[in-house]
């Protein structure tokens, strides 16, 4: 068939291609066919009148159904519905022709299905409808949980503040300990609606649904936590401008040396504050090494070693060779 015939096969096209209609084509002169010239006949556009299936394609110079070529579900009259009607001096002949084809109840059950086609919502509209419908609920879920996770923040923030440990040694759905995050998350979920929907939907659809309660959540929770403080901290002893450092070495469990930075300085309501800056593997217990840590540091958080004002050590006496090798650099 040629192109103007061919039914395509995706929705969104073949919804399209319905919707256009019957393959009219409309020439100046039809060409004539039949046997001898005498006899010879064309087609002729009025006959378009009165028969809203009827289609006629120049390529193949031959009249169809529209409604049985698309819709026929079986070929049952297959010169309208496939190779095309040509026997123009039979066309309008009664019990013949055109009459025959639009008498048959197939026809009429093809127009059927063509009038109900029509008066249904355009492919494209359903799915749009469709997408639409699942863009809402996928925004109602996105915001059912950016609604939840201030609270698991707070959370993480009252936790870290008391040095509490957040995990438990048996996390499951059944454990009567689940550890003190999970458990406390349980225990305001229990006073509070959207928490509780929340876990109610993320225990039911766990791949799909992130709960934001794993031990990678609640790490990079306290991440962001530390952050914000870091970042509050830095920014007020900046806004002090000068300030103190005190160093502390304590082995960790594999004995190597972590050392904590400690910042002393004048807070915006004139107190002295003490805070934590980074925390840091120590390279070399020199008085080099150590300086080379604490200079990264205050690099890392673009603090000036210019504007120390005051060191303090711990009084390990072990290390206060090394200390007091770091106190004459700084
Ligand atoms: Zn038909």
């Amino acid at each position: 068939m040629s192109s103007a015939l061919n039914i395509p096969h995706d929705r969104v096209s073949r919804d399209a291609y319905i919707r256009k209609g019957p393959v009219r084509d409309f020439l100046d002169s039809y060409p004539k066919s039949g046997l001898g010239k005498k006899h010879q006949r064309s087609f002729q556009s009025k006959w378009f009148e009165g028969r809203k299936w009827l289609e006629y394609s120049k390529d193949y110079d031959a009249a169809f159904c529209f409604p049985c070529r698309v819709f026929g579900t079986a070929i049952y009259d297959e010169t309208f519905q496939k190779t095309g009607f040509r026997q123009w001096h039979r066309a309008l002949e009664t019990n013949r022709g055109f009459a025959k084809h639009a008498m048959s109840q197939q026809h009429e059950i093809n127009m059927n299905s063509w009038q109900t086609f029509l008066s249904s919502e355009p492919i494209d509209a359903q799915l749009n409808a469709e997408r639409r419908r699942i863009l809402e609920l996928g925004n109602k879920e996105r915001q059912n949980r950016y609604e939840v996770l201030p609270i698991l923040l707070d959370v993480t923030n009252t936790l870290a503040k008391l040095h509490l440990p957040f995990r438990g040694h048996d996390e499951t759905e059944t454990s009567s300990n689940k550890g003190v995050f999970l458990e406390v998350v349980e225990l305001v979920s229990r006073w509070n609606a959207d928490l509780a929907n929340h876990l109610k939907q993320a225990s039911a659809k766990p791949k799909s649904y992130p709960s934001y309660t794993s031990p990678s959540s609640q790490n990079e929770m306290i991440q962001y936590s530390a952050q914000y403080v870091r970042e509050k901290i830095v920014k007020d002893v900046k806004a002090s401008k000068y300030f103190a450092v005190c160093l502390d070495t304590t082995p960790d469990t594999s004995k190597r040396d972590q050392l904590s930075i400690i910042v002393r300085y004048v807070g915006a309501n004139g107190d002295i504050s003490e805070d934590l800056l980074d925390f840091v593997h120590a390279e070399e217990m020199t008085a080099e090494g150590l300086f080379e840590s604490l200079k990264s540091v205050l690099d890392k958080y673009e603090l000036k070693m210019d504007n120390i004002r005051g060191q303090g050590y711990d009084g390990c006496s072990t290390m206060s060779g090394c200390y007091s090798g770091l106190q004459a650099r700084v």
